[in-house]
C-alpha cells in the first residue's frame, strides 16, 4: 500500500455518484460557460464563507490579477507581499507592471510579520496581499488597522486557507478582497483549474464580472480591457457536491492535522503553532527539520512522499531578479525555507497511514 501526499483517488471514489451525476447534467444540458450551475455554486459559496459576493474565476492566480485590475493597480504601484509563498503571489503584481515589495515573515505562523508592514510603505504602495500560507489565516487584524491607516486596499490570499476560521470569521471573508484557488489539490479542490473572489463591495465585484470577461457588460460592447477569466459549469458542478461534504473534510483536516503535532510533540520536528482564534485546514501540513536531505530520503526509502513548500524564497528567485534583493533580505523567510517539509495531507488520510509516516518520520530523525 503506498500513501498517497494527496489522497485525490479516495476523494472521488466516496463522491463518485454525485460527481458522476453532476457533470451528466452540465453535458446533457450543453451549457459549458455560464449558466445555472455557476449561478448556483457563486451564491452557496458566498453564504458559506459569509460574504455578499463570490465570483468564480479560472484560477487562484486569476482571482488575484482580477483583484488587483480591479484597484487599477499599475505601472509604478507598489504592493506589500510575503517573500514566502507560491508565485502566483507576487507574479501578478510584476505581471501588471506594478512591484512587489516584500516584507519577512513571523517565524511562528510563516505569514507575513505585520510589525515589519509600515516600514515597507512609501506614498507608492496601493494595497497589502498577505497570503495565508499553508491553511491558516494571516494576522488581519493587524494587517487591517495599518491598512486602514494609510488608505491601503488589502487582498488576502486565501488560496491554501479555504475554510479557515479566523476570530469566528471564514478566510476570504476577512478584508475587501479574498481569492482562493479550486486546484485540485487545494482544501477545495475542482478537477482542473478554477478559482473565486469574495468581497461585500458592490462597485469591485460588478468590474471584476465585467473584467474577467472581456470586459464587457453587454455582448461585443467593450467598456475594459479585460481577460477570459470564467470558471466553467463543470467545474462549478463538481464544486458544488465538493462544497456540500467540505466542512466535515475541513473537521478531518483539522483532527489530522492535530494528530500529527500530537505524535510528533517530543521530536526535534517544529510542528505547526496555530494561533488562539484560528484555525488551519492544513493544506499542507509542513513542519520543520534541521537536516531536511537526510530526512527527505529516508523517507522516500520508505515509501512515504514529501514536498517542500517552498525552496526559494520569492527574492532569490531569477525572475524577479530586476527588484534588486539579495541573499541575507529576509532571514527569516531564507531560514524556514531550507527547513521545512510538508507531510502527507488529505482528509482521506487513515489513521494506520499516519502512523507509518510518523514512525518513519521519528526513526529518520533518531
Ligand atoms: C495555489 C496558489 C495560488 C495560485 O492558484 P492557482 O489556482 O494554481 O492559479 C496562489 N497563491 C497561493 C498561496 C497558492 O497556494
Amino acid at each position: 500500500m503506498k500513501i498517497n501526499f494527496i489522497d485525490l483517488k479516495a476523494q472521488y471514489a466516496k463522491y463518485k455518484d454525485e460527481i458522476d451525476e453532476a457533470i451528466a447534467k452540465v453535458l446533457d444540458s450543453a451549457q459549458f460557460i455560464g449558466g445555472s450551475e455557476l449561478d448556483s455554486f457563486e451564491s452557496e459559496i458566498a453564504s458559506f464563507v459569509g460574504v455578499k459576493h463570490a465570483i468564480g474565476c479560472s484560477s487562484g492566480t486569476d482571482a488575484l490579477l482580477l483583484s488587483l485590475m480591479a484597484l487599477d493597480i499599475k505601472a509604478g504601484d507598489e504592493v506589500i507581499t510575503t517573500p514566502f509563498t507560491f508565485i502566483a503571489t507576487a507574479e501578478v503584481i510584476s505581471f501588471l507592471g506594478a512591484k512587489p515589495v516584500f516584507v519577512d515573515i513571523d517565524e511562528s505562523s510563516y505569514n507575513i510579520n505585520p510589525a515589519l508592514i509600515e516600514d515597507a510603505i512609501t506614498e507608492r504602495t496601493k494595497a497589502i496581499l498577505p497570503v495565508s500560507l499553508y491553511g491558516q489565516c494571516a494576522d488581519m487584524t493587524s494587517i487591517n488597522a495599518i491598512a486602514s491607516k494609510h488608505n491601503l486596499i488589502v487582498i488576502e490570499d486565501g488560496c491554501q486557507s479555504f475554510g479557515a476560521e479566523y476570530q469566528g470569521r471564514k478566510s476570504c471573508a476577512l478584508s475587501t478582497i479574498g481569492c482562493t484557488s479550486f486546484f485540485p489539490s487545494k482544501p477545495l479542490g475542482a478537477y482542473g483549474d478554477g478559482g473565486a473572489i469574495f468581497t461585500d463591495d458592490d462597485a469591485v465585484a460588478a468590474k471584476m464580472r465585467v473584467l474577467l470577461n472581456h470586459g464587457q457588460k453587454q455582448r461585443y460592447r467593450h467598456s475594459l480591457i479585460g481577460l477570459n477569466a470564467r470558471l466553467d459549469a463543470i467545474q462549478a458542478a463538481i464544486l458544488r457536491v465538493k462544497l456540500k461534504h467540505f466542512s466535515s473534510e475541513v473537521a478531518q483536516r483539522v483532527a489530522i492535522g492535530q494528530r500529527y503535532s500530537d505524535l510528533l510533540k517530543d521530536t526535534e520536528a517544529v510542528t505547526p503553532v496555530v494561533a488562539d482564534g484560528n484555525s488551519s485546514v492544513y493544506a499542507q501540513y509542513s513542519i520543520r527539520v534541521k537536516d531536511r536531505a537526510n530526512v527527505v530520503e529516508a523517507l522516500s526509502r520508505a515509501d512515504i512522499p514529501t514536498a517542500v513548500h517552498y525552496p526559494l524564497p520569492l527574492h532569490l528567485q531569477e525572475a524577479f531578479n530586476s527588484l534588486g534583493y539579495r541573499e541575507g533580505d529576509f532571514a527569516v523567510s531564507e531560514r524556514v525555507s531550507a527547513q521545512i517539509l510538508s507531510l502527507p495531507m488529505s482528509p482521506f488520510l487513515t489513521t494506520s497511514e499516519q502512523d507509518m509516516v510518523v514512525e518513519a518520520l521519528k526513526k529518520a530523525l533518531s
